[in-house]
């Protein structure tokens, strides 16, 4: 089997999470709404209706760019791309062509402590077209077709990615280093089964020396051709990415073993089967005729406004990840953990900063914490799906725990992962913790328990080590159990053997 050059583009949608449509004051909240129950002229597509964009969605938008490290442009336009389809009535998406908001940046992963950089080619804004539903007349059996423009014009966010990934695994990475972004800034849900981020990757396979790269571009080399490139469409999922694309590279570079001809197309994926199915051929690209919307006046973003915008970026997940392992000696998979989601990696920096914890040296209470919240805190957190632990939880009782355990009063781990249980559940550690179940509580309950009854201790000196079991029921009784029998044991064979 001959060794192919992998190349692969990829191409997402982000909805914004904005209150009203892109350009009309319409719900942009769609999903599950009673269909048709959110729409105006504008973006029903009626002829004369007039768009007025949406301010904050254009915020977000530059935002996104500016996580990315993209140029903003000072003067940007919106303009007119058409096509007709069902979803479309009015004949043309409103997108940006020649002047979008951002180019240039681009997406770092950082895996095993690597990091790569894949560069972006812009960043635009544009709109949402209707939902087609198709159905099935019982009666007849005939196909038809309901079209919901609750959708319609919610406002997206295009990322383009310029084709220099060259494995399904990078492009995976690169969709959910997307996804965590447009979370951490609250740009998106990104929830791809709704939708919210759709990712459509293209690739080819191409034979070693017989291309290059100019402006980003794949171009053939002397004398050489190049094989087109197939497009998949509708990607559902993160892992989705990943297998397509490593099934397609696949069936690719058999075709190419048995000296078949590629033909540019789009094909889609089926997630029950782990196929590809070819959907159809695209030998040149559509003609969108592109021009400048007339009815919205060019839109200037100055050099304040950007700063403003930069300013409101919180720390990005590739950040607080850099920082968590410089500044706490967090391991690559601690860190990772932690600076996943925004809300996790908030908990971690409030609770490491509680006076509470500060008797610890601070490495040694980040390792504790991330322990503590990535381990116990987290199975609570899957049991408790429907409560918000990281508001909810008792913070100053969370960190007199972590504080218990760090001096060893609790030397029992499971013991001290129920009393989380209790904590989160609304008890006080100081109630759970009677009954001598931290360490210096044994010693005194050994000590109490040694003093009132001589005759056992009598039996001890005598030989009989039976004494110790006596001793051992006394205190699991009175604990109810909860106290760890190793160190039980070894307080009073201690204190035994002193008397
Ligand atoms: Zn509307
Ligand atoms: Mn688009």
């Amino acid at each position: 089997m001959a060794t192919y050059d992998v190349i692969i583009g990829m191409e997402f949608h982000v909805q914004s999470k904005t209150k009203s449509k892109m350009f009309c004051s319409c719900s942009a909240d769609h999903f599950g709404k009673q269909p048709n129950s959110q729409t105006c002229p504008v973006c029903l597509g009626l002829p004369g209706a007039l768009p007025v964009p949406n301010r904050h969605a254009i915020e977000l938008c530059v935002v996104l760019g500016l996580a990315f490290n993209c140029d903003i442009a000072e003067v940007s336009k919106f303009d007119r791309k058409h096509y007709w389809y069902p979803d479309l009535p009015k004949g043309y998406q409103i997108s940006q062509y020649d002047k979008p908001f951002c180019t240039g940046g681009f997406v770092e992963i950082d895996e095993d402590n690597e990091k790569k950089k894949f560069a972006i080619r812009r960043i635009h804004q544009e709109e949402d077209v209707a939902k087609i539903t198709r159905k099935k007349d019982g009666s007849n059996g005939k196909e038809y077709a309901l079209i919901d423009f609750n959708k319609s014009g919610v406002p997206l966010i295009e990322i383009v990615l310029q084709p220099e990934i060259h494995s399904a695994h990078d492009a995976r990475m690169i969709a959910e280093k997307i996804r965590q972004t447009a979370r951490y800034l609250k740009i998106s849900d990104a929830d791809m089964e709704k939708g919210q981020m759709r990712c459509e990757p293209n690739l080819s396979l191409q034979k070693p020396g017989t291309w290059k790269y100019e402006n980003g571009e794949i171009v053939p080399g002397d004398g050489a051709e190049l094989n087109p490139p197939v497009e998949i469409k509708n990607l559902g999922s993160i892992s989705a990415i990943e297998n397509a694309l490593d099934f397609e590279i696949k069936r690719l570079s058999e075709m190419l073993d048995k000296g078949e001809t590629v033909r540019k197309q789009t094909r889609g994926w089926d997630p029950v089967n782990r196929v590809t199915t070819f959907q159809r051929y695209k030998e040149t690209s559509a003609d969108y005729r592109y021009f400048p919307e007339p009815d919205i006046p060019s839109i200037k973003i100055d050099a304040k406004t950007i700063d403003e915008l930069r300013s409101k970026l919180t720390e990005l997940p590739g950040e607080k990840l850099d920082r968590y392992k410089r500044d706490y000696g967090l391991s690559d998979y601690d860190a990772k953990q932690l600076s996943k989601r925004a809300d996790v990696g908030a908990f971690f920096d409030r609770v490491l900063t509680e006076p509470l914890l500060s008797k610890i040296e601070i490495k040694a209470r980040a390792k504790l914490l991330a322990n503590w919240l990535l381990g116990p805190l987290f199975a609570l957190l899957k049991a408790n799906s429907g409560k918000d632990l990281f508001n909810e939880l008792d913070v100053t009782e969370f960190c007199r725990l972590l504080v218990a355990v760090h001096e060893k009063k609790i030397s029992n781990q499971n013991l001290a992962k129920e009393y989380l249980a209790d904590i989160v559940s609304g008890k006080k550690l100081d109630e759970l913790m009677v009954g001598g179940l931290e360490a210096g509580g044994v010693e005194e309950m050994v000590s109490h328990l040694i003093a009132d009854n001589p005759k056992a201790v009598g039996d001890f000196k005598a030989g009989n080590k039976n004494a110790i079991s006596f001793f051992m029921g006394l205190v699991m009784r009175e604990t109810k159990g909860k106290a760890d029998p190793s160190v039980v044991r070894k307080e009073i064979e201690s204190q035994l053997n002193k008397k």
